[in-house]
């Protein structure tokens, strides 16, 4: 018998967030609002944060053909890497939930939005810390990595055998 474990830290939203992680929450909740999810009204922001201190925002954007829409994380980090190419990420942000609610859970990365990270995180050879919050920004967990919220992925050394 094996077993997993990780740890994760909850902040408060209050005096014991660290700035940079509240600053980067409120940009993912800013980029919320221009999210395009007429279907599910369900609201998603993202933020990323590169090493260099640049940031990188997206949203949630539904389609009428269901899965041709994009989840808010992806929609970011597609971006990020597009105009950055290889620059490392520090973390990413993220705050979901119901869009006319004032509060709601913490909205985690869903299954497809951890694998696209974990490419990232592979691709850079560091941890990219995963921040995410429901709308009343309280609590806010953080994950130190990706990994942590995929264990027995599947990278790209399965590829190389
Ligand atoms: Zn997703």
């Amino acid at each position: 018998m094996e077993k997993y474990t990780f740890t994760y830290t909850i902040y408060s939203g209050g005096e014991d967030t660290p700035g940079d992680v509240m600053t980067l929450v409120k940009t993912a909740a800013k980029a919320r609002e221009g999210a395009y999810a007429p279907y599910s009204e369900f609201l998603v922001g993202a933020a990323i944060e590169m090493k260099d201190g640049t940031i990188h925002t997206g949203n949630n954007q539904e389609n009428a053909a269901y899965p041709s829409g994009l989840c808010a994380e992806r929609v970011a980090l597609f971006h990020a890497s597009a105009v950055c190419g290889d620059k490392k990420i520090k973390r990413i942000a993220i705050v979901g939930g119901p869009r006319d609610s004032v509060e709601s859970s913490p909205a985690a990365p869903c299954g497809a939005c951890r694998q696209s990270i974990l490419e990232y995180e592979e691709r850079q050879g560091e941890p990219i810390e995963v921040v995410f919050a429901g709308v009343g920004l309280s609590p806010i967990y953080s994950v130190h990595s990706v990994k942590d919220l995929l264990p027995f992925s599947f990278g790209r050394e399965n590829l190389e055998g």
